[in-house]
């Protein structure tokens, strides 16, 4: 029963309180609404012709990353705020009622402050991701300084969170540790991205800063496991990424059995994985990385809420917001079972029907 936005009461239909409406979902599965804690939504432009480079084997000279970057700046504040709200509706069509959203594709000051102020119109949470990547023209150490104070003192006010890219060629630990803990004065909490590309100091950085997440963790040593499983850091996979780029998957197997906390997000973006689909994460996660079906559409839901501290998401016990997603199945098993098909049959999101 949903009252006021919220699950008020859960048990069997004919023990039902009374109520205005009743929706009969005539034996369907009823899910919480995805919570998909890592996504890349301001941005302009897209990348098809990388996609297909990379997919055919062919080398592609274009700017990667940098193209977004130039199209983004390019783009008018509608344009941004558009493409923001096509991508959280057609999450939304999917089942997905929680989204995070990051910046990155701006750059300077301005660019940065502008993407998260948009963001924070439409997602439900929101992280500056100003220590994305060094943009053209800039060096890694004087870039690290401007996001760790002019430009975080800009997007601080619109942001919850703080997150760097801490890889080769990105921001290494000195760098990441310095743009986090100059976010975590101006009252941003943590979360990194990590162990994406290379066995590097980010999941441990991570946990050592207790990080809400460390996302990616495709190629980790032993000790990160066991700093993973004995920490509150989630580790987020992001198996879509795998997918797009043919990378090795992370091996969730290793961290569930060894007692850490596992979400999937999509990391939607228009470079290594453009999809919005968190279905289709599920499916990948069971299939490729010996998930069990419980298991991913879990780390789908409750995994996400834990991975952004949020009780109130990803599930659905009295006192939750009302995300509800109605499969066209009889259990969650269909999500990885069938995949690829569309089975989403009903949204609420805090109690508003949005599908
Ligand atoms: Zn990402």
């Amino acid at each position: 029963m949903i009252e006021d936005g919220g699950v008020a009461w859960t048990g069997p239909s004919a023990a039902a309180p009374p109520a205005d409406e009743r929706f009969d979902a005539a034996g369907r599965a009823v899910l919480p609404g995805f919570v998909d804690s890592h996504a890349h939504l301001v941005f302009a432009g897209e990348r098809a012709e990388e996609f297909e480079a990379r997919m055919s084997g062919r080398p592609y000279a274009a700017g990667g990353i940098r193209t977004t970057v130039e199209r983004t700046r390019a783009a008018s504040d509608d344009d941004l705020r558009a493409n923001l709200r096509r991508l959280i509706g057609e999450m939304a069509r999917q089942g997905t009622t929680t989204v995070e959203c990051k910046s990155g594709y701006g750059l300077t000051v301005e660019h940065e402050e502008r993407s998260l102020r948009i963001a924070a119109e439409l997602a439900d949470e929101v992280t500056y991701l100003g220590a994305h990547v060094v943009p053209a023209g800039s060096d890694a150490s004087s870039y690290t300084r401007l996001a760790a104070t002019d430009m975080l003192a800009a997007c601080a006010p619109h942001a919850r969170w703080v997150d760097v890219f801490c890889e080769e060629g990105a921001f290494d630990a000195d760098q990441a540790r310095e743009v986090l803990e100059a976010g975590i004065k101006a009252g941003l909490a943590p979360r990194l991205h990590a162990n994406q590309l290379t066995r590097g100091p980010g999941v441990r950085l991570a946990v050592e800063l207790d990080a809400a997440s460390a996302d990616h963790c495709t190629f980790l040593a032993d000790a990160d496991v066991d700093a993973l499983a004995s920490s509150r850091t989630v580790a987020t996979l992001l198996p879509g990424v795998e997918f797009s780029t043919r990378q090795p998957y992370p091996d969730a197997r290793r961290l569930l059995d060894a007692g850490a906390t596992v979400a999937i997000a999509t990391d939607c973006n228009p470079g290594s994985c453009y999809t919005s689909s968190m279905a289709f994460c599920v499916a990948v996660a069971v299939r490729d990385m010996r998930m069990t079906p419980a298991e991913a559409v879990w780390a789908a839901t409750a995994g996400g809420a834990r991975a952004l501290r949020r009780t109130d998401v990803g599930n659905l016990a009295p006192g939750a917001r009302a995300d509800v997603h109605v499969l066209d199945a009889p259990s969650h098993i269909h999500l990885a079972y069938r995949p690829g098909v569309p089975q989403t049959a009903a949204v609420w999101k805090a109690g508003r029907r949005v599908m």
